[in-house]
C-alpha cells in the first residue's frame, strides 16, 4: 500500500442534517488522506429517492466546510451513476458471476417460511441460481449475485482486526433490481472502484455490509480497498447516541458559539488516541493520524471535555 497514494472518500446518505457520527467519520477519513498527501472524496449516497432530500445534502455540504473538511473534485451523486451501476451488474451476469432470478416475492416469502419450519436457514436461495437459461421465462427479473455457499469470507480490517463471516449467512443478494436500478450494496463497490479509494473508513455498522461487498469485489477482480470500521459514538450512559445524548447537527454548535477548531479537535480525539496527549493542534492531527490509533469499544461522547 506504501506507493499508492492515499484515496478516502465520506459517502453520507442525505437523509438528515450532518450529526456529530457523521462528522466525526469525515474528520477521519480527511485526516487520514491529508496527512498523507492523498485525496479526500465526496459521494452523496442518493439512491434513495425517497428518503433523499436536497436540504439534507445542502446541510451536509455546508457542515463539512464549516468544519473546515475540504474534499477534492466536485461532491458525486451516487443517484446519477446508475447506468454505470447497471453496466457492471450485467458484466457480473455475462461472466456467471451473477444471474436472473424470476423468483416473485410471494415465492420467495413462501420458500423463507419452508427453511424456517424445516428448521434451515431462512437464507433465501433462488432456485434460478444454477438454472439453464433456455429455460428462462420472457418475464421480469432481478439479477443476484452468485455468492460462494460454502468456506468463509474473511475481512482484514485495520481497526477490528480479522472479521471472518460463514458463507452460509451469506445470501445471493440482489444487485440490480427488476426496473434496472441497481441496490445500495453494488452502488457502494462500484463507486469506490471507480473513484480510486484506497481506504474505505466508516462506522462498524456497515460490518456485515464489508463482507458481502467484499464478495462484490471479487467477483469483478478488482481490488479490495483496506477497511477501516470505527465503533460509533456512545452517550454517556453507554447506549447509541440519540438526540436524547444532545448529538446534534454539526451547525447547531455553530450556533452555540463553539469555534469550529474546537469541536474538530475534539471529534479527532473520540475514539481516536495519540498516546496521553489531550490537546493538539490541526497539523499535529494530521502528521499523527493512524488507523493503528482508533480504539475498539464505542467512543463516549462526554460534553464537558467539549466545554473547557
Ligand atoms: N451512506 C452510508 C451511510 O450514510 C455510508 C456508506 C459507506 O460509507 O460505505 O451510512
Amino acid at each position: 500500500q506504501t506507493d499508492t497514494p492515499v484515496v478516502t472518500r465520506f459517502a453520507p446518505s442525505p437523509t438528515g442534517f450532518l450529526h456529530i457520527g457523521g462528522a466525526r467519520t469525515a474528520l477521519f477519513n480527511w485526516l487520514f488522506a491529508r496527512g498523507r498527501g492523498g485525496r479526500f472524496l465526496l459521494r452523496i449516497e442518493d439512491t434513495d429517492r425517497a428518503r433523499s432530500t436536497q436540504e439534507a445534502t445542502d446541510a451536509i455540504l455546508s457542515g463539512l466546510v464549516w468544519l473546515g473538511l475540504d474534499w477534492d473534485g466536485e461532491a458525486v451523486s451516487q443517484a446519477a451513476r446508475a447506468a454505470r451501476h447497471a453496466e457492471v451488474a450485467h458484466e457480473m451476469l455475462a461472466a456467471g458471476t451473477a444471474y436472473k432470478c424470476f423468483a416473485s416475492q410471494e415465492e420467495i416469502a413462501a420458500a423463507r417460511e419452508a427453511a424456517q419450519a424445516e428448521g434451515r436457514s431462512s437464507l433465501f436461495r433462488s432456485p434460478w441460481r444454477d438454472a439453464d437459461p433456455a429455460d428462462h421465462p420472457d418475464a421480469p427479473f432481478v439479477i443476484r449475485m452468485r455468492a460462494p455457499q460454502d468456506g468463509e469470507t474473511v475481512i482484514e480490517d485495520a481497526v477490528q482486526g480479522r472479521v471472518t463471516i460463514r458463507n452460509d449467512q451469506i445470501d445471493d443478494m440482489v444487485v440490480l433490481r427488476s426496473d434496472g436500478s441497481p441496490t445500495y450494496m453494488l452502488a457502494v463497490v462500484v463507486d469506490d472502484h471507480d473513484m480510486g479509494v484506497t481506504h474505505v473508513i466508516r462506522g462498524d455498522d456497515h460490518l456485515n455490509n464489508a463482507a458481502r461487498q467484499s464478495l462484490v469485489y471479487r467477483a469483478m477482480g478488482w481490488a479490495q480497498p483496506v477497511w477501516a470500521h470505527i465503533p460509533l459514538i456512545h452517550g454517556e450512559d453507554g447506549k447509541k447516541l440519540s438526540k436524547r445524548h444532545g448529538a446534534l447537527g454539526v451547525e447547531e454548535y455553530r450556533d452555540m458559539g463553539y469555534p469550529a477548531p474546537a469541536i474538530r479537535n475534539y471529534l479527532a480525539r473520540l475514539g481516536w488516541s495519540h498516546g496521553d496527549d489531550e490537546v493538539f493542534d490541526d497539523s499535529q492531527a494530521r502528521d499523527w493520524f493512524d488507523l493503528g490509533g482508533i480504539g475498539r469499544a464505542p467512543a463516549r461522547l462526554d460534553f464537558k471535555k467539549l466545554a473547557h
